[in-house]
């Protein structure tokens, strides 16, 4: 499955963060599939429309999808140079599938902090520039390869060493890959590169406890978010240590706590919707009276594929999907009603699955 690392330099939170991801987290039965790895963190993904149905179907069981964080350890300043733990570092950034980076914009005295001030800016700088010299050194290696296919009169060659010259341009300019334009026949050859810096890309800013309310104000959050628009990233504010006691909290006890502090929703379900957007996934459910459930799908997936995020024998023995979207069941108020309406439909192997979709499988075993 897909998945979000959290990165970013020492003291700015990260820990405090992914304990209140792992403490949120319902590991257990539910996700059987899910890795069995202490740097994972499953997070069950929020999604109010999983509750409403579940009140309109009143099933035995209500289960939402569930979304995966890998906490990034490694020495980061230095990486790209290849040492050791810094080395590690990178191969592990080459594994996940988006990146959270977490910075420190909290003032706190008793903290060290590396360089010894806050600068939010210097810190997003130092972790992005030793990806962009990984991804440069990548490029490097590859170009004597191309100039010798061009040699020998490949056309490919052609194109590829110009996206790799553009690409190299970029990262001598300090540029990460995410930042340049490609067409979709250049596209092609970036992707065989695996480089780091296409990787999607989430900021999160950690205020102070006090500063969460005023985050608009704080001129670091500003900073940041500026930073992030010009490359095309998002920006999340959240205050990691309040995040780890809301993640204690469930139901009303969590809505109250919530409530007082004054803030509409967790930093941490902003943090996974906005992750679950960054990676291209979405939902659709299934709605039966032992359960109803969310599954996580990629968004582009076909109705088969779809069916084999259940079961690998759904997708082999799929005939067809029983269809109906969130919004129009709602609103018929029931699957028969649904149905009488002319709402529900009869989708085949070639059907796009939409975000919101409830769908009932049919497939031979
Ligand atoms: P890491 O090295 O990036 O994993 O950072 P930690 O999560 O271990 O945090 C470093 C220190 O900063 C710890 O003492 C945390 O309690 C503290 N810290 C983390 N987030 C906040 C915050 O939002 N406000 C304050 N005041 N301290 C924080």
């Amino acid at each position: 499955s897909l998945t979000a690392g959290i990165v970013g330099l020492p003291n700015v939170g990260k820990s405090t963060l992914f304990n209140a991801i792992t403490q949120a987290g319902a590991v257990s039965a539910n996700y059987p599939f899910a890795t069995i790895d202490p740097n994972v963190g499953i997070v069950e993904v929020p999604d109010q429309r999983l509750f409403n149905l579940s009140e309109l179907v009143q099933p035995q069981k209500t289960i939402p999808t569930a979304f995966e964080f890998t906490d990034i350890a490694g020495i980061v300043e230095g990486a790209s140079k290849g040492e050791g733990l810094g080395n590690q570092f990178l191969s592990h950034i080459r594994q996940v599938d988006a990146i959270t980076h977490v910075v420190r914009c909290f003032a706190d005295d008793d903290i060290t902090h590396v360089s010894g001030r806050v600068d939010p800016i210097s810190d997003i700088e130092t972790i992005n520039l030793e990806l962009i010299l990984a991804d440069l050194e990548t490029v490097t290696k590859r170009l004597p390869k191309v100039e010798k296919l061009m040699k020998q009169k490949d056309k490919d060659a052609q194109y590829e060493y110009e996206v790799l010259e553009k690409l190299k341009e970029a990262f001598e300019a300090e540029q990460p890959a995410r930042a340049i334009e490609f067409t979709k026949e250049q596209m092609k050859y970036v992707k065989s590169l695996h480089l780091l810096t296409i990787k999607p890309i989430l900021y999160v800013a950690n205020v102070g406890e006090d500063e969460l309310l005023e985050a608009d104000e704080n001129e670091k959050v500003q900073q940041v978010k500026e930073y992030a628009a010009n490359e095309g990233a998002g920006v999340i504010v959240v205050c990691a240590k309040v995040e780890s006691e809301i993640a204690e909290l469930e139901g009303e006890e969590k809505a109250e706590f919530l409530d007082e502090l004054g803030i509409e929703e967790a930093g941490l379900d902003q943090l996974i919707k906005a992750s679950y957007d960054m990676l291209g996934l979405a939902t659709f459910f299934t709605a039966g009276e032992q359960e109803v459930r969310a599954w996580t799908f990629k968004k582009g997936m076909t109705a088969p594929q779809a069916a084999g995020v259940i079961h690998s024998d759904f997708e082999r023995g799929f005939i067809r999907a029983e269809t109906v979207s969130y919004d129009d069941l709602m609103e018929a108020g029931s699957m028969a009603k649904a149905k009488e309406q002319g709402n529900v439909r009869l989708e085949g192997k070639e059907y796009i699955v939409k975000d919101g979709d409830v769908i009932h499988f049919r497939f031979n075993v």
